[in-house]
């Protein structure tokens, strides 16, 4: 069998006047004034525990759009048994089945859904419009279009037989459960993470973002509305401490499929460390963590181009991906030309504002935390002798949790926002000698323990060549002449190294890998 073959979404402009503009307010409106009840999904049932948190946007932080419920031990553990109990009829679908649930789902997100995932994101997670579009959308339909087809390609894989001998792979589920842990600042992720360790055949209980919980439901409902069996994918929300010590605990679990923080992430390693002896089989930890992304330009480089770079690079959604520019290494020949592009582009941007007007470039940041962690490290730069602000700086969350796009400029390569992921609006700016090129590109290589993404930017072809080796460990995704965010799944395979994650990249058969446990079966006549 092959499934229908993959293709991009096409992004929707909702300029004005667009039908889509229309539909995707109308549906922000809708969930404006709406107060959404937000349950666990465990086998299929909505729980509601009564114990709940009401759930504001970020950018207006004092307006409740809805509540969710938290899952206490007794429904964690309840999402455990549901997800085995669901497992041997799962697993048993012939895999096309399998396959059409999740293709289904795709045509629902780019039909009938997409206003409705997309406005969530826009309301949850503070995504502009476009934002929303590529994330929710385009990029969610694509993990699912192309994983079916990845997942098609795998199963074909076979070994070799001879005469009297067939040898054969069954591409076999792992024993167990799968637990997804997903983070608010993409949809996409939310999605892909249950639905790739699903598609291979396996039963997941999925624990989103307590910041996502409003998108996170869209794509529950879509993925029943799909056909996905009860229980397949188990929804619950809650204190992350507590339901990662229970899943963590079972024998039972059999993997882990991850995207957020590096500490937290080095935290669930350390824990399956420590219960090795209780599980079955070994199980597999595939995450994606932390970055300090940088963008590098030669003296060969166009300073337009390196401008444009760093302002969609480091301020597109509010600088919250992992993939987001927060170093960045200017020759001193055209760092003032750059500079001048930056703070051009800047002034040409509203005031960081609300998602509803869909003018706005830059919303808010996900939460007060965050804010007040960008706000310390501005007030820092404002007074360190080595550091200046030179474009931004303001900041206010009388309303939402605004942070203006922020440039410092510092002196010193190992200044502390150089070397610390602020996940936020603020990109930091080092001026090197042209004649210091070489050395340079050593210092990029040793200033983070991340390598997740970075980008060169020259005219010059050896230079670039350099830049590609010498760099060589600091970024799973490394852009010549472009951003470093952005990947498009079925062209650039996303994922990292070092501090970064385990480069199981998100969007490639390589990561459906990790959800199966293949059989050799060797018959002979
Ligand atoms: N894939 C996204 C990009 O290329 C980033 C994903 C993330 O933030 O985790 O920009």
């Amino acid at each position: 069998f092959r499934v229908p073959p993959a293709y991009n979404e096409p992004v929707k402009s909702y300029a004005p006047g667009s039908p889509e503009r229309e539909a995707v307010l109308k549906q922000y409106d809708a969930y404006y004034n709406s107060n959404r009840d937000i349950p666990l999904t465990i086998g299929g049932e909505k729980v509601r525990t009564g114990n709940t948190r009401p759930i504001a946007p970020p950018h207006d932080h004092q307006h409740q759009v809805g509540q969710y419920h938290l899952a206490s031990e007794k429904e964690v553990r309840q999402a455990i048994d549901t997800a085995l109990a669901a497992r041997a009829s799962w697993a048993a679908l012939p895999w096309e089945q399998r396959a059409s649930v999740f293709l289904k789902a795709a045509e629902l997100i780019a039909g009938p859904y997409r206003d409705r995932i997309n406005a969530a994101t826009m309301m949850a997670q503070s995504k502009t419009v476009h934002q929303a579009e590529i994330d929710s959308a385009c990029e969610l339909i694509d993990f699912l279009r192309f994983n079916a087809e990845f997942m098609s390609q795998i199963y074909q894989e076979q070994p070799e037989s001879s005469e009297g001998i067939w040898n054969r792979v069954e591409y076999r589920p792992l024993e167990g459960f799968v637990y997804a842990v997903t983070p608010f600042n993409f949809t996409a992720i939310a999605g892909n993470l249950p639905a790739s360790a699903a598609m291979m055949g396996n039963v997941v209980i999925w624990k989103p973002s307590d910041h996502q919980v409003f998108s996170a439901q869209v794509i529950v409902d879509i993925f029943e509305e799909a056909g996905l069996p009860a229980g397949v994918i188990n929804c619950i929300y809650g204190d992350p401490a507590m339901i990662t010590d229970i899943l963590l605990a079972h024998p039972e679990f059999s993997g882990i499929h991850y995207t957020g923080s590096t500490e937290v992430f080095k935290g669930i390693w350390k824990k399956i460390g420590d219960n090795i002896n209780t599980y079955k089989t070994y199980p597999r930890i595939v995450g994606e963590t932390g970055g300090k992304d940088f963008i590098i330009a030669h003296p060969t480089a166009n300073p337009r181009q390196v401008a444009t770079a760093i302002t969609r690079g480091a301020f597109e959604l509010q600088g919250q991906k992992c993939s987001a520019a927060s170093r960045v290494y200017l020759p001193k020949s055209i760092a003032d030309d750059v500079l001048e592009g930056v703070k051009k582009d800047l002034k040409s941007i509203n005031k960081p504002g609300s998602p509803a007007d869909l003018s706005n470039f830059v919303t808010a940041v996900i939460h007060e935390g965050a804010f007040d962690k960008l706000a310390g490290y501005i007030d820092r730069a404002k007074s360190d002798e080595d550091a200046e602000i030179i474009a931004g700086g303001g900041y206010d969350k009388s309303v939402g949790y605004f942070v203006e796009p922020t440039v410092i400029l510092t002196t010193d390569p190992h200044y502390v926002t150089m070397e610390t992921e602020l996940f936020g609006p603020v990109v930091t700016v080092y001026v090197y000698e042209d004649a210091d090129w070489d050395t340079t590109l050593e210092l990029v290589d040793q200033t983070s323990e991340y390598a997740l993404t970075g980008a060169v930017i020259s005219g010059d072809r050896y230079a670039i060549q350099q830049a590609t080796r010498v760099l060589e460990n600091c970024a799973g995704n490394f852009y010549i002449n472009d951003k470093p965010t952005g990947a498009v799944v079925g062209q650039q395979p996303f994922g990292g190294a070092r501090a970064s994650g385990t480069n199981d990249k998100a969007g490639s058969a390589q990561n459906l890998m990790r959800w199966v446990s293949p059989r050799l079966i060797k018959e002979t006549f």
